[in-house]
Formats: structure tokens, C-alpha cells, sequence
């Protein structure tokens, strides 16, 4: 009997505005706790909330970015509960009527291997239930502060940050679909400008509803939904976890409990951190102190004419207009400041795919050993992108190139700076090359009999001793094409 899975997700993003939602406290993070409050994120008594139309604006173009439809008309809603952190005893979300809704979302998505790596991408279409927007309540601190055994803290600056909530369809059937959609969305968040959707920060997380049932079974077995998923690794993992308990459980002939569960990566394990029975009721009803939020089909088609190429279409416009493979056009476009900054440096260098052979490895391993982006970089993409031509015009080796980019991205200097002052002009002069060809064959006799003989792997050895005489400088290409005419002439 084999089991299939059922996966849905929700992810809380947070809008990346300068402001909450309902009022006009700074949303920095890493303030003093509690420096960006007032009475409306406190709730106190008589403080009427504002909408913060910036949100709005944020959260359509997230929701275009998703392939989800803006609702004209939603409306904004009381969820009810009493935690400490929840200063008005009530969240603002929405409920019945939410922003948007009824979103397709194709992802790609590969199952891995032992190793980790993906085996083969493909697309798969997830059905996106809504998004909506809310705030976010405060934070309970137990950690830090030396009284902490006797008090529990609250931090309110939180209380009040814009908050887009996007909630699947149970669509996913493999962790890995999971680990991939949420990837999915972040990099579209982040592309738009909606959200940094910086997981470390807290400022996107998500959560997994999570059941397997029998194949060939129409109806959903119990879910149990898993919390505290720190990184998208987690979430896999968690999942993972999860499947393997619900089939051993069932197989046993034993029963599943419906109830919420937190990951722990330090053992490995899900544990439970409350049971249905717990579970709250909600009694949503409509936010008496806000009008309905209306928006026009005019505010929908300019944000949606406001979006930038997203990245999929970016893939397939780098695959196909620059001849790279699909694995290279996604790496190139895992963000979109590298986009950017390969589509200079392949214009640049009049060689997309030398700038992008480039770029994936020489660019990128300086950029993550100094901790940097793209659009940081202390090499210009125009710079890079005339090292290549430099390369393409044989004036220097591919090996003296790599030593002129780490200069480069050391000191900032331009790279006919570095190649003038350091003497690094290739060599291509077949007059000045052919004579140091004739010293090595005139030093070397006996390899040039072994040669002559038959021992053709003898040739690397002779390119070596042309190109140490030439202290490096001279064009490997032409040194090879020499080598063999006068060896055998
Ligand atoms: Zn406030």
C-alpha cells in the first residue's frame, strides 16, 4: 500500500513600507522594543486606525506577482483572540472578503537526490487560495534580560507591520514542492519591491498544513499543521519528518491527532504544541473603525503595468536570446540585481556566454567570499564586460584575466589599469613567440627526439616551457598551433 502526501502552505510576508499599516510608527527593524509605538498600534482606548496606502500598493503588486486577482472590494476583519502580545485583543485581517484571490502559480520543481541535488526540473502549476493583508501583532521576549526568571517581556514594535498572508491550495504532494514554491515566492516578493522576504529577519515565514492519505483515497486524512519553520530548510524537513510519523502511525493502526506542531532542528522532530481542542475561535466580524478598502480598475492595471519582467520570464528570455542552458539562466537570475548585472556585462562584452560563464564562477565566488550582491559589487558590470572583450581580442590569456578580475574586485581599478601596470599583454606576436619556441627546441633535444618518435604528450610539456619563457605572457593558442608545425617540421 503506498501513501500519497497533501501539502498546503501559508506564508506571512511582510510589506515593505516605511510605516505600519494603521498608523504612522516606523517599521524598522532592530530598534529599542517598544521605541516604534503609539496609542493605535498599543490599542488604547479611542486611537482609530488608518489605512497606510503604500501597503495597498505593495500588496497588489505582490499579489499580481503570484498570478492572483485584486478584489475592487474587501473588506478588513476583527480576529479575536487573547495573547499578550496582542495588545487590542483583536488582529485587523481579513476574512470573507480578502484583497485578493483565486491566483495559478507554475513553479519549478525537482525532487533531489541522495546528495541534495535536483534531478530534473519541471513545471508544476499551485493553485493560490488568497492573499490578504493584516498586521502583525508584538513579541513576547523570555530571553536576554536578567529578570527573565521572574518576568516575561512584550516588544510592541512589531505590533502593527504590514503584512501580506498567502495562503495555497493543498497542492503540493512532496516536500520538495514545498521547499520550491516557498523559494518561488520570495524571489518574487523580493523582485517587486513587495517584501525582502528576508526569512532570518522574520520578515517572511511560513507555515505547513500537512496529511497523507491512502492513493486512490478522495478524502483528505487528518492534518496536523507545523510552526517555527525558521528557513525553507526547515520546512522540508519538518514536513519530511512529519510524512514518515503519519504513515508509521497508520500502518501501526494507530490514530492522528489534529493539532498544531513545532519543529525543533536541534533533535530533528516535530512536537506538539497544541491540540484541537486548543484551538482558538476566532469570532471574526468585520473592522467596525475602517470603510471597506475599494480600489479601481485604473489602481490595478497601473500596478500591474508597473511590474518589472519577472523572473521566469527573465529565464526564458536569457535562454533564449543568449543561447545559455536553463540550470545557468536560473542561477543568473536568483536575484534580480545579478540579473541585471549579467544582462550589462553580456552587452558589455558583446559575449552573453562568456559573461555568463564569467559571472557564475570568477564573479560569484568573490562576491559570496565578501559577503556581497551584485549591485554592490566593486566591479561595474561594464568593467567586467570589457576584461571579456579583452580576453575575446586575445590581448590577454584567460589565466591572466582571472588574476586582473580578483584585482579588480580588491582594489577597484579598472582592468587596463591593472593589465598596463603589471605588464600583462599577451603575447601574440608569432616572430617574437617562434623564437622563444626555438630556444626550447634547441635546449630540449631529447624530448624533441622522444617526440618526433611518437610521445605526443610530450607537446603540453614544450607549451609549458614556451609560456614560463614568456613569463606568462605569451597566447597559449598560438604557442600550441607553433609548437606543433615546427616539432613536426
Ligand atoms: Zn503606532
Amino acid at each position: 500500500m503506498s501513501w500519497e502526501t497533501i501539502i498546503g502552505l501559508e506564508i506571512h510576508a511582510q510589506l515593505s513600507t516605511e510605516s505600519k499599516i494603521f498608523c504612522g510608527c516606523a517599521t524598522r527593524f532592530g530598534d529599542e522594543p517598544n521605541a516604534n509605538t503609539c496609542p493605535t498600534c498599543l490599542g488604547l482606548p479611542g486611537a482609530l486606525p488608518v489605512l497606510n496606502r503604500r501597503a495597498v500598493e505593495l500588496g497588489a503588486r505582490a499579489a499580481l506577482a503570484l498570478g492572483l486577482q485584486i478584489n475592487q472590494q474587501s473588506i478588513f476583519a476583527r480576529k479575536n483572540y487573547f495573547y499578550p502580545d496582542l495588545p487590542k485583543g483583536y488582529q485587523i485581517s481579513q476574512y470573507d472578503q480578502p484583497f485578493s484571490a483565486n491566483g495559478e502559480l507554475e513553479i519549478m520543481t525537482a525532487e533531489r537526490d541522495a546528495a541534495g541535488h535536483p534531478v530534473e526540473w519541471k513545471p508544476k502549476k499551485i493553485r493560490i487560495t488568497r492573499l490578504h493583508l493584516e498586521e502583525d501583532a508584538g513579541k513576547n521576549v523570555h530571553e536576554g534580560l536578567p529578570d527573565v526568571d521572574r518576568y516575561s517581556y512584550i516588544d510592541l514594535n512589531r505590533a502593527g507591520v504590514p503584512l501580506a498572508e498567502i495562503v495555497t491550495e493543498p497542492d503540493f504532494r512532496t516536500s520538495w514542492e514545498a521547499y520550491d514554491y516557498v523559494n518561488h515566492v520570495r524571489r518574487a516578493l523580493q523582485w517587486v519591491g513587495a517584501s525582502e522576504a528576508d526569512m532570518e529577519k522574520g520578515n517572511l515565514r511560513c507555515e505547513a498544513n500537512v496529511s497523507v492519505r491512502r492513493v486512490g483515497d478522495e478524502a483528505f486524512g487528518t492534518k496536523v499543521e507545523l510552526k517555527n519553520l525558521n528557513s525553507v530548510r526547515f520546512m522540508q524537513r519538518a514536513i519530511e519528518f512529519e510524512v514518515a510519523r503519519h504513515i508509521q502511525v497508520l500502518e501501526s493502526g494507530g490514530r492522528l491527532a489534529q493539532e498544531t506542531r513545532l519543529w525543533d532542528d536541534r533533535v530533528g522532530e516535530t512536537r506538539v504544541m497544541r491540540s484541537k481542542e486548543e484551538a482558538h475561535d476566532y469570532r471574526y466580524f468585520p473592522e467596525p473603525d475602517l470603510p471597506p478598502l475599494v480600489v479601481s480598475q485604473e489602481f490595478i492595471d497601473d500596478a500591474r503595468r508597473a511590474l518589472p519582467e519577472l523572473p521566469e520570464q527573465r529565464i526564458k528570455r536569457f535562454a533564449e536570446s543568449y543561447g545559455l542552458s536553463f540550470a545557468d539562466a536560473s542561477q543568473l537570475v536568483s536575484e534580480r540585481s545579478l540579473a541585471d548585472y549579467y544582462e550589462a556585462t553580456a552587452k558589455a562584452s558583446g559575449n552573453p556566454r562568456g559573461a555568463a560563464n564569467w559571472i557564475r564562477t570568477e564573479l560569484l565566488r568573490e562576491l559570496e567570499a565578501s559577503g556581497k550582491t551584485a549591485a554592490e559589487s566593486p566591479v561595474p558590470a561594464e568593467e567586467l564586460g570589457a576584461l571579456i572583450r579583452l580576453i575575446d581580442e586575445e590581448k590577454i590569456s584567460g589565466k591572466q584575466a582571472k588574476d586582473v578580475l580578483v584585482e579588480m574586485f580588491q582594489t577597484g581599478k579598472r582592468a587596463l589599469a591593472i593589465i598596463e601596470e603589471q605588464g600583462l599583454v599577451q603575447v601574440s606576436d608569432t616572430g617574437e613567440i617562434d623564437a622563444l619556441i626555438d630556444e626550447v627546441i634547441a635546449a630540449n633535444p631529447d624530448q624533441v627526439a622522444n617526440y618526433r618518435g611518437g610521445k605526443e604528450a610530450l607537446l603540453g610539456f614544450f607549451v609549458g616551457q614556451v609560456i614560463k619563457a614568456s613569463r606568462g605572457k605569451a597566447n597559449p593558442k598560438i604557442v600550441n598551433e607553433r609548437l606543433r608545425a615546427k616539432l613536426l617540421g
